[in-house]
């Protein structure tokens, strides 16, 4: 063996799996099974008290699932990842290591629509305030910043007009405000940015978007840096005070530079229950194995679709970092050199009932709430995905009732141009 470091690719298809060593199966196996049978008494109460690592119980771990958390952990830079059920259960797991009751964290006014919602009324009923900042506007992050602040949290890519984050600059206001940068980083996914290059120290995924691929799986994924400190200022005592439940342990004491990633494993999990079912994580590694030839597929062809768009007499305007008149493609070409993503938006002269018209004449343009497909996808922000907010609001995050958001597939591009140009007619 060579001692050089494996490139992105081969660890999208090599990272974490073994073949089998029972059976010698090549493709990892779908461990289906609830629970895993103790070597004997000693064996059960070690891993029961966190001395020794392996399998007790699916909702806790499984073998397939660890193949799908070593890739990821690997393919993102960082120490050890975890698989839950969903991209919302992702955050809800990595929040609730990180806030009590009465705490704050930041997030960017610009994210998917889901995550809007989530933090608005989910949260507030456990008692965690999501307060907003502009991610075009760095120091907004710092003003927001207050002594009950426990984390910020912002996409790589936002939604819904595929804008580029500036993830080193905000990662400096969490540095100065001591807490961990959070980034969503499922429309670039790490073939296009590795957020923890640029100082992120958590990221999350929706599995269910590029990662997965298909449109086949949900499932959500947590992955620790390693880089953060949370024994400082007893702001984080689920990493740093001993865990009754487990014979008093402190889990940053313990774990070092994965205590994040336990923790979200043996207090969030564990605890709340989001557990990735393991034929899911089988078929999200069967399309990581394939992200680095489809994400450039998507991007090269979400770059001509844009073009076509943005010479279109109906269009009033495109939202592409791709395009070099694009206001984000010089934060493209520092942290997306490979492309610019595939989500993105674009205005109709017509308005609203244009808009709505547009999606009912597509036809190979499927209209449905997702992206990451391989197929194309088209959806009318405002009267869906981001119907709940008001009108100043909608406009604010992107989804003025104008706006169009496109999710461009992996199909020849000169077929999806003359679905569109059907479509505007
Ligand atoms: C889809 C999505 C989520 C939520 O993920 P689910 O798997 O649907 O729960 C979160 N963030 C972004 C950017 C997404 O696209």
């Amino acid at each position: 063996m060579s001692d050089r470091l494996p490139g992105f690719s081969t660890l999208a298809v090599h990272a974490g799996a073994q073949p089998d060593p029972t059976t010698g199966a090549r493709a990892t196996p779908i461990y289906q099974t609830t629970s895993f049978v103790f070597n004997d008494a000693d064996h059960a109460a070690s891993l029961f008290g966190l001395q020794a690592f392996g399998n007790i119980y699916t909702r806790i771990g499984n073998p397939t699932n660890a193949v799908l958390e070593e890739r990821v952990a690997a393919l993102e830079g960082g120490t050890a990842a975890l698989a839950v059920a969903s991209g919302h259960a992702a955050q809800v797991v990595v929040l609730q290591q990180l806030l009590q009751p009465g705490d704050e964290f930041i997030a960017a006014r610009k994210l998917y629509g889901g995550s809007i919602n989530q933090f608005t009324h989910a949260f507030k009923s456990f008692g965690w305030n999501v307060v907003w900042a502009d991610p075009d506007d760095f120091a907004s992050f710092e003003r927001a910043v207050t002594p009950r602040t426990k984390a910020i949290f912002i996409e790589s890519i936002a939604n819904p007009a595929g804008s580029i984050t500036d993830i080193e600059a905000i990662s400096s206001v969490a540095r100065k405000a001591g807490v961990p940068l959070i980034v969503d980083n499922t429309l670039a996914s790490p073939y296009l940015i590795r957020p923890i290059d640029h100082g992120a120290d958590i990221v999350v995924h929706s599995l269910t978007k590029f990662l997965g691929g298909h449109g086949n799986s949900l499932g959500g994924i947590i992955v620790d840096a390693g880089t953060f400190d949370w024994s400082t200022g007893g702001k984080y005592p689920m990493l740093s005070e001993p865990r009754p439940e487990y014979h008093g342990i402190r889990l940053q004491e313990t774990f070092g530079n994965f205590a994040f990633a336990i923790a979200c494993r043996v207090l969030g999990l564990r605890d709340l229950g989001p557990a990735l079912s393991p034929f899911n994580a089988f078929m999200i590694l069967t399309g990581i194995e394939t992200l680095p030839l489809r994400m450039q597929k998507h991007c090269d062809n979400a770059k001509a679709v844009a073009e076509f768009l943005a010479g279109h007499p109906a269009v009033a305007s495109v939202s592409y970092a791709g395009l070099p008149s694009d206001k984000y493609n010089q934060l493209a070409r520092k942290y997306a050199p490979k492309g610019a993503g595939a989500v993105f938006t674009f205005s109709l002269k017509g308005g609203y009932d244009a808009g709505v018209n547009l999606v009912s004449k597509l036809q190979l343009f499927s209209h449905l709430a997702n992206v990451g497909d391989t197929r194309s996808l088209v959806i009318h922000p405002a009267s869906t995905t981001h119907s709940q907010l008001d009108d100043a609001a909608k406009v604010k995050s992107g989804a003025g009732p104008d706006v169009v958001r496109l999710s461009i597939g992996i199909e020849d591009k000169e077929d999806l141009i003359a679905d569109l140009e059907q479509a505007l007619g």
